[in-house]
């Protein structure tokens, strides 16, 4: 199937256990390997309050306390991107959510853990991509 090429933005956080398992230059590099333009990038430390309005959404589930343990359990490093349909193309190499039944190859197949613990974050649509990025980049407005 060939997709209209469309330029989008995205926004793929790099989770605690990528920075614990020293893997950061590998996300980074395998994201550069596929086209996508780094346009952002900065540690965050961890932060209750961003966190709760980044994943708002899921607020309320049965996994979001230990889930939000984790995500505050170190820094996480936040990135924007950019390229073509980035969107989708930056998910299919991130891989399925849970870690253990992600494709091989992808990023949460080589690095992520399980369910919970799985490396990375990516944006699900262009406009929650822009949503998290004002969230993360709140400087860059
Ligand atoms: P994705 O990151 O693949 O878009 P979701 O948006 O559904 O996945 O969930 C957000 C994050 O919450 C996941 O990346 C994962 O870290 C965590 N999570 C999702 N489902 C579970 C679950 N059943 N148990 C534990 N953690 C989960
Ligand atoms: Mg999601």
């Amino acid at each position: 199937m060939t997709l209209t090429a469309i330029k989008q933005k995205t926004c793929i956080l790099l989770k605690p256990d990528a920075l614990e398992k020293n893997v950061v230059g590998k996300i980074l590099d395998r994201l550069e390997s596929e086209g996508f333009k780094l346009v952002a990038i900065k540690l965050i430390p961890p932060s209750k309050q961003l966190l709760e309005q980044f994943y708002a959404e899921h607020s309320g589930k049965e996994f979001y306390e230990r889930f939000m343990e984790f995500m505050l359990s170190g820094p996480l490093i936040a990135t924007a991107w950019e390229g073509e349909n980035i969107v989708q193309r930056s998910r299919d190499v991130i891989g399925a959510t849970n870690s253990k039944e992600a494709k091989p190859g992808t990023l949460r197949n080589l690095y992520g853990t399980d369910n919970r613990k799985n490396l990375v974050h990516g944006s699900d649509s262009p406009s929650s991509a822009l949503r998290e990025l004002k969230i993360m980049f709140r400087e860059l407005d």
